[in-house]
């Protein structure tokens, strides 16, 4: 494998997810079949529980939760998956979703895989093998930092990381967002939110109107704890070792 890194552009275009970018073009190819867009609605679950992953998802403008959940339990986010990943990709490991589900946080588009197809790749193509290999590593990096951020870090930390992993590789963005939806994403109750988006408010990290949020990378940053720049870097050896 040649070390040459792709260069893929940032802010990625609103029709690119990194990580399929990263693919090896002859598997997309063959994957072109089965790899259709899709528009997801916030709030669909898209796996979980204990059914099996049918299908994967290369997210696009779409932003997807990870939540481990046991019966009767609240669920615990512990993965944002964005333009530089894909949601599922522990069929690679297990056929089934054990306590893992997905859920769309922000409604969008992505790109949806038969599951079977990127498992039968994964099994013939070492080139992807490899790749898979990073990509699960820096899955496992962000549940298990995101574990280490709300056991050690204070709740204003967690929030910012959560928000400025929802901004993905864009500056600022707007988007619908219930403050519900917010609280679910740090396991925190809504009247404790509002008091932190009113400090995020007040250093114009964020902006709230009738339901929508606006998120300034730039002011988040000032408010993050170092769980982020570990979680970045983790994203940027996926793809670091290009195809060529
Ligand atoms: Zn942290």
């Amino acid at each position: 494998m040649s070390e040459s890194a792709l260069v893929i552009p940032r802010p990625l275009p609103d029709d690119v997810n990194a990580l399929l970018a990263c693919c090896p073009p002859d598997v997309v190819l063959r994957w072109a079949p089965v790899l259709h867009p899709v528009t997801l609605e916030a709030g669909v679950r898209l796996y979980g529980s204990g059914s099996p992953i049918t299908h994967v998802y290369f997210p696009l403008t779409a932003v997807i939760a990870v939540e481990h959940s046991r019966e009767g339990d609240r669920a615990q986010t512990v993965a944002i998956l964005g333009r530089d990943q894909l949601a599922g990709a522990t069929v690679l490991l297990s056929a089934d979703s054990g306590a893992e589900r997905a859920t769309v946080v922000i409604g969008g588009t992505a790109l949806r895989l038969d599951a079977g197809a990127l498992v039968a790749e994964w099994r013939s193509s070492s080139e992807l093998a490899d790749l898979m290999a990073r990509y699960l590593q820096c899955f496992v990096t962000q549940v298990a930092q995101t574990a280490y951020c709300n056991r050690y870090h204070g709740l204003l930390d967690c929030l910012s990381l959560r928000l400025l992993q929802l901004i993905g590789t864009d500056d600022d963005v707007e988007f619908a967002l219930p403050q519900v939806a917010l609280g679910g994403l740090v396991g925190a109750r809504r009247e404790r939110i509002n008091l932190l988006l009113g400090e995020l408010r007040a250093d114009d990290a964020v902006e709230l109107r009738r339901g929508r949020i606006r998120l300034s990378r730039r002011g988040l940053l000032r408010h993050v704890c170092d769980c982020h720049g570990v979680l970045e870097a983790a994203q940027r050896r996926v793809c670091a070792a290009g195809r060529g």
